[in-house]
């Protein structure tokens, strides 16, 4: 680091997309002097999403119509054996523009006074140092070295900045591609197989007849897109454009640290049910301005103070769903063709589909399931599951408890 000019900010984030650019937005009326650096020269590219969401985003942030693309009135659910169930209800998520969504408050941002953005120039590493007997972090970009008083990494899910903290998150691999098709304009597909067993393929409508096909596993997802493609009777040669991608896979990590927090898929703040990250982001954005706030108040930059002030908020309303979603998702892993067709079974025969809809929440599962378990076939369903698999109810008890 020595032998370059130093740059003086209070704050610098890392990655500018969704995470990023809303919370520095959410900063902006501060008088935080804010440095934000994105290794990309262009917001929002490459493309990485399937950009489905709940209608929780309208709730969370002010959605400008043009963002939204197109709306989801029913999903299917196939099961291994292609039978599947529909489920259709109140909640219509949003298919959004994903690009457009990371350049809104990037567009406000970069015409506020305490923000400068520094675009195509990498995060390399940090340290801690010392001015004036306080503590602060020197960080050290591909072009720069900056000096600041707080460190925020919103650099997705393989984060440099978390890896200097000895946080690594687990992934999924993604592949994508926009085509034509004749499927359903108003419905999502969910393909589940035990091949991509840690999620499912998906068709999303894009709108105009434009679909976002996709799936995401843990290992071989190249092949694994290929078998998904052909289940589907699609030439990947007819395809508009690819995309790839990674997914974090797990319950959140461990976020705050002294003088640094970290924010979305660097925390690997995801619902491991569907891999959406938005809305959880978005949520904890909103905690870790109201610390960064404080912090600067205050002028504590400590583990505790961030601890109590970011990371404990997060677990409180997030952090406890994740963990449910990741429970979710380890029964899903388990369950085997002939445990899907009985399930399905029981859904289509005693008219859970209505329940599902009825209290389904692509977010928050909890009162969905505690509804659920009121019925006497899903629990019982549930107890023969778990005496198949005595080991995974344990695993279970653990993250719940944890
Ligand atoms: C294929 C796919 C489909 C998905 N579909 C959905 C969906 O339908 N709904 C949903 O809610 N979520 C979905 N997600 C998840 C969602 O995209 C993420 O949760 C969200 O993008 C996380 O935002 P983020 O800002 O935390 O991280 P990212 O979007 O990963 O952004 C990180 C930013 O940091 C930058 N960066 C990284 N390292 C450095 C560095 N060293 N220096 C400088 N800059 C750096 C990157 O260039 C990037 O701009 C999907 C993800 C994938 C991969």
């Amino acid at each position: 680091m020595e032998g370059r000019n130093i740059e003086n900010f209070d704050l610098c984030v890392v990655g500018a997309s969704i995470a990023g650019n809303y919370l520095t937005y959410l900063l902006s009326k501060s008088n935080i002097n804010i440095v934000v650096i994105e290794e990309h020269k262009d917001i929002g590219l490459p493309f990485q999403c399937a950009g489905i969401i709940s209608q929780k985003l309208g709730q969370l942030i002010e959605l400008p119509e043009e963002i939204v693309l197109n709306r989801v009135k029913t999903a299917k659910i196939i099961n291994p054996s292609g039978n599947f169930i529909k489920l259709s209800g109140n909640e219509h998520p949003f298919v959004i523009n994903r690009i457009a969504l990371d350049r809104l408050y990037y567009g406000k941002n970069k015409i506020a006074t305490n923000i400068t953005y520094y675009l195509g120039e990498r995060f390399r590493s940090f340290r801690y140092g010392v001015e004036n007997g306080q503590k602060c972090v020197l960080i050290d970009t591909s072009k720069r070295l900056i000096k600041a008083k707080m460190l925020i990494g919103c650099d997705g899910p393989l984060t440099s900045v978390g890896k200097h903290l000895k946080v690594k998150n687990k992934l999924l691999y993604a592949a994508q591609i926009r085509i034509k098709g004749n499927f359903h304009e108003n419905e999502a597909v969910m393909y589940f197989h035990p091949l991509w067993k840690q999620l499912f393929g998906w068709i999303v409508p894009e709108g105009n007849n434009v679909y976002r096909i996709g799936i995401a596993s843990s290992k071989n997802v190249k092949k694994c897109f290929h078998i998904y493609l052909k289940k589907l009777g699609i030439d990947i040669n007819n395809k508009i454009d690819q995309q790839g991608g990674i997914i974090p896979y797990g319950i959140m990590n461990k976020s705050a640290f002294k003088h640094v927090l970290l924010l979305g898929d660097a925390a690997g703040q995801v619902k491991a049910t569907t891999g959406g990250g938005i809305v959880m982001l978005l949520t904890a954005a909103k905690h870790a301005s109201n610390c960064v706030k404080l912090s600067f108040k205050q002028n504590n930059f400590s583990k505790r103070f961030i601890k109590k002030h970011y990371e404990k908020p997060c677990l409180r309303t997030i952090g406890k769903e994740l963990k449910l979603h990741y429970v979710i998702r380890l029964i899903l892993e388990r369950l085997t063709n002939k445990d899907f067709e009985v399930f399905f079974k029981i859904v289509k025969e005693n008219k859970i589909e209505h329940i599902i809809t009825l209290y389904g929440d692509m977010d928050f599962p909890k009162d969905l399931i505690f509804k659920l378990l009121k019925k006497p076939l899903v629990f019982t369903f549930l107890i023969k599951f778990s005496l198949k698999n005595p080991n995974i109810f344990i695993k279970l008890l653990k993250i719940l408890t944890k």
